[in-house]
């Protein structure tokens, strides 16, 4: 079943639902939407967030939606594990103070189990495993009622996995998931009810999480961190929000063995077998980097259609990142040619028969990556050699790290991204001395803001972003990343 197919069979599932009440059909966000403490749309509650907050009455009781999502801090699994991408949609549906655990724990099990010929996924029921937060007692004994499991089949989590909150005082809640059990092949055999209060990261490719429904019922006073909070009461109005991962559903029942591989993003991988001359699946560390290519390529694609252009802070170094990442992978892959103007029109051939604006506005993305393309191809050129003889000079002379000082100059005169240089250097086998190119980073800045305070006076820079990099120090990808939470 196509991708496509997918995600209509689950809007169409809540769009029509007479269980609960038909869910108003709303179309995706941007990727940018304005909040503070995002840099991309990550959940596709996000959207909705004023409706769970109070701050505004939603027009609607119930909605279904399939939203974009991009969650950089996934960026070091995409390729390593089956199942992380950095752009990913997500569906979910959502219910502003109507149907509450009941009705959101039959919707999902009755979607996830109806037979194929029935309109539903017909995934076989003996693989499936619902999770509760352990202490939600009323839905483990909801799951046992809808779904007819022994309890036994129930894995109950801790609140790592399954408590949600904005990592804020406000609304939050117990989760519940949906998990697939691919079988021995994808990790060691388990017992139900002696997993947890985590999940053990030896059965994460195994026991595949592909729904997550949050049950929004408490008040928190106090979060101090994703396990110590105060519950102050419920809240007055109960919500449902839940988010399906489409990609993770679209391997499954493609019987394919990651998401990268779907049908959406596999073309990708066959032009870079093409381009590259190398076969997917003959080798690990290649197969890692075509995975990665077809990821980026991808989410770099999505955030330039919504917007983005590549830059050196924020928003555009994320989209410049993953525009290298990509490049560079290629390179890897022995494909020293610009490659982006390869790549990007198979993803726009997939990705545009949903987002039809793909096509409408090309040239413009296309103009953005392939200059992004362009300049990186100089700034390697340049670099690639000096980094290679400063390698070379710490391997000689015995040693394992490269110093700060070096990192800096490349940095600062040819344009390395600090984590441009991380990655080459543990392609190497040397580390970098982060603190040491930190403190010159530092040093730097100050000297800046001296030179631009002596120019106009004193001058606050109170950019959010600008504070989060005084803050977390130079390592731009790092300190962007903070900004990111979890939604779920
Ligand atoms: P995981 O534990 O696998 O990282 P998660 O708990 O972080 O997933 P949620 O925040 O619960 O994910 O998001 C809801 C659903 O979205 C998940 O159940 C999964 O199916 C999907 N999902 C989450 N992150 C990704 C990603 N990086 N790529 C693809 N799908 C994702
Ligand atoms: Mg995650
Ligand atoms: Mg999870
Ligand atoms: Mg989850």
């Amino acid at each position: 079943m196509d991708t496509a197919e997918i995600r209509r069979r689950f809007v169409a599932h809540f769009e029509y639902n007479d269980t609960v009440g038909a869910h108003t059909p709303v179309p995706s966000a941007s990727l940018l939407l304005d909040d503070p403490n995002l840099l991309f749309v990550n959940a596709g509650m996000v959207p909705f967030k004023p409706y769970f907050l109070g701050q505004e009455t939603p027009p609607y009781p119930r909605a279904t939606s399939v939203q974009k999502c991009v969650r950089t801090p996934d960026i070091e699994d995409v390729g390593k594990t089956t199942r992380h991408g950095t752009f990913f949609e997500m569906c979910g549906n959502f219910s502003f103070g109507d149907y509450f655990k009941e009705g959101a724990i039959e919707l999902a099990w009755e979607l996830v189990t109806k037979p194929l010929a029935d309109g539903g996924w017909g995934l076989e029921e003996s693989r499936l495993y619902p999770s509760v937060y352990a202490d939600d007692r009323e839905a483990l004994d909801l799951w046992k009622k809808v779904t007819g499991l022994p309890e036994e089949r129930i894995l109950r989590l801790g609140k790592k996995e399954n408590y949600w909150s904005m990592g804020v005082p406000g609304p939050g809640g117990p989760c519940s998931e949906i998990l697939y059990d691919r079988g021995p092949a994808y990790g060691p055999d388990f017992d139900p009810t002696a997993l947890g209060p985590d999940m053990p990261v030896a059965l994460e490719d195994r026991l595949l999480e592909i729904w997550n429904l949050v049950f929004m019922q408490d008040e928190l006073s106090a979060v101090r961190s994703k396990e110590d909070f105060d519950i102050a009461g419920s809240l007055p109005k109960k919500n449902i929000d839940t988010g399906m991962g489409l990609e993770r559903v679209a391997f499954l029942l493609q019987g394919r063995e990651n998401m990268y591989e779907i049908d959406v993003m596999f073309p990708v991988i066959e032009k870079a077998e093409q381009l590259t001359g190398r076969r997917y699946g003959a080798d690990h560390g290649d197969d890692v980097r075509f995975r990665v290519v077809a990821d980026h390529v991808r989410s770099s694609m999505m955030l330039i259609a919504d917007g983005v252009t590549p830059g050196n802070e924020a928003r555009g170094y994320v989209l410049r990142r993953l525009l290298r990442r990509a490049v560079r992978s290629m390179r890897l892959l022995g494909y020293e040619d610009p490659a982006l103007p390869e790549l990007l029109p198979i993803s726009r051939d997939k990705m545009g028969e949903t987002y039809t604006d793909l096509h409408k506005d090309w040239d413009r993305i296309a103009r953005v990556a392939f200059a992004e393309e362009d300049a990186f191809r100089k700034t390697l050129q340049a670099g690639t050699q000096i980094f290679d003889l400063a390698a070379t000079e710490v391997r000689s002379s015995g040693a394992t790290v490269l110093s700060g000082d070096k990192a800096f100059s490349l940095h600062d005169t040819y344009g390395f991204p600090i984590d441009l240089t991380l990655e080459m250097a543990s392609e190497a086998g040397l580390t970098v001395d982060e603190q040491g190119f930190r403190s010159l980073m530092a040093e730097q800045r100050e000297r800046a803001k001296a030179d631009a305070r002596a120019k106009r006076g004193q001058h606050a820079d109170t950019g959010v972003y600008r504070a989060v990099l005084d803050e977390y120090g130079p390592t731009e990808w790092l300190a962007y990343e903070t900004l990111e939470t979890e939604s779920k």
